[in-house]
């Protein structure tokens, strides 16, 4: 059942394939008004001094902002990147581009919308709230797995919480999938955003939002999840590829319906133990057996394959305080159980249920 109808928006463009990312130069002259238009390549600082560096189209009118991505994105940063933008010339950039993963392409989405929207950022953590539309906004996958280049929300953590501006404008104009670009994650990170993905897929596929829609999206993106991390034959390009489709598809599937038990608890332990998105979900989602018994299943299975290492016991230091707080940052998102069990989903999990999962992990 539908939660709240609504038609959603996609990206515009799309560019595929291997060598995608020589065109970006193009792609950014192509939204340029005039001989003072500029751009702002908010990137990831892994590619600093790396050739990616030397790569990019840049002007000497332009701005580059390197993306420290030890925490994930944050209200503050998002503010004071504005503010940086705002300050670098008289015009504002035509162009903002996002090269790196979710953390760094949300970075983009968030502050190429700041820069037309007064204000402090967290006042806009929600829906709809945002009213005016953004700067063009490009984003480029380094990493593939959360959707944020196809999604209309960009996660951020403000001072009081763990939520997405979301609405129409912070979808990107404009998506540029190179694999080339994916060949350096290390195995370890690929899983776990590789696997926000697959939860991102079981947890619309077993909620109660799904339609045709959604369905078809997250079947074909799980398949691929699927292929990717159980077969170690495949050239790494290729299945670098794959999961860039997954990703895409993925994160439609949930545009199209919701995430549900997994999101809600790790979003509790981002908030308050800094934890990564990716890896967050793989700690809460391997104890999820009771929900998605299949999911957690094939999980297992590809987790084995992968020889990945989830970590275990973070819960077990918090204090009772900062446990509360996980609690309350879980219950508060409705959205979440909403799309898992249903609108009396009150009646299916209660703060002492959410507690006691969160301390399994
Ligand atoms: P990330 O962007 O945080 O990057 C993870 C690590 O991989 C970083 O150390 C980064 O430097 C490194 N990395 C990235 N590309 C690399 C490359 N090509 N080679 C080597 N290292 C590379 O990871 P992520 O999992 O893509 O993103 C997580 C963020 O995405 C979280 O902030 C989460 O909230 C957000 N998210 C957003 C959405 C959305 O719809 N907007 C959905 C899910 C998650
Ligand atoms: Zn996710």
């Amino acid at each position: 059942m539908l939660y709240d109808f609504r038609s959603f928006v996609n990206p515009g463009y799309y560019a595929f394939g291997k060598g995608s990312f020589n065109h970006l130069g193009e792609l950014i002259d192509r939204r340029k008004e005039n001989d003072k238009s500029w751009t702002v390549f908010m990137v990831d600082d892994f590619f600093k001094g790396k050739e990616l560096e030397e790569r990019l189209p840049k002007t000497d009118k332009d701005l580059v902002i390197w993306i420290d991505t030890t925490d994930e994105p944050k209200t503050s940063l998002v503010n004071k990147y504005r503010d940086e933008i705002l300050e670098y010339r008289d015009i504002l950039p035509s162009v903002v581009v996002g090269i790196g993963g979710g953390t760094t392409m949300d970075y983009a989405k968030a502050t190429g919308l700041m820069v037309t929207n007064p204000g402090d950022s967290a006042d806009y953590q929600g829906l709809d709230l945002i009213k005016n539309k953004g700067i063009y906004t490009i984003c480029v996958p380094t990493i593939s797995g959360t959707g944020a280049e196809v999604s209309m929300t960009a996660v951020l953590s403000g001072p009081e919480k763990k939520l997405g501006i979301k609405c129409d404008y912070t979808i990107p104009d404009e998506v540029v999938f190179d694999p080339e670009l994916l060949a350096t994650v290390p195995a370890d990170q690929r899983f776990y955003t590789g696997m926000d993905c697959y939860i991102h897929n079981v947890e619309s596929l077993n909620g109660t939002w799904i339609n045709s829609l959604g369905r078809a999206f997250a079947e074909k993106s799980s398949e691929l999840c699927v292929e990717v991390f159980s077969d170690t034959d495949t050239p790494r390009i290729e299945s670098d590829e794959k999961m860039m489709v997954a990703s895409l598809l993925g994160g439609n599937s949930v545009t199209y319906s919701q995430v549900g038990v997994c999101h809600a608890l790790s979003y509790g332990l981002s908030h308050v133990l800094g934890i990564h998105h990716g890896v967050g979900n793989c700690i809460v989602f391997e104890k999820l057996e009771e929900y998605y018994p299949e999911g957690v299943k094939e999980f297992k299975k590809m987790q084995e394959i992968q020889k990945v290492e989830i970590p275990q016991g973070v819960v077990a230091g918090c204090t009772d305080e900062q446990l509360d707080l996980m609690v309350e940052t879980s219950w508060a998102l409705e959205h979440m159980w909403n799309n898992a069990f249903g609108p009396d989903w009150k009646n299916h999990i209660s703060k002492e249920k959410i507690r006691e999962l969160l301390l399994r992990m």
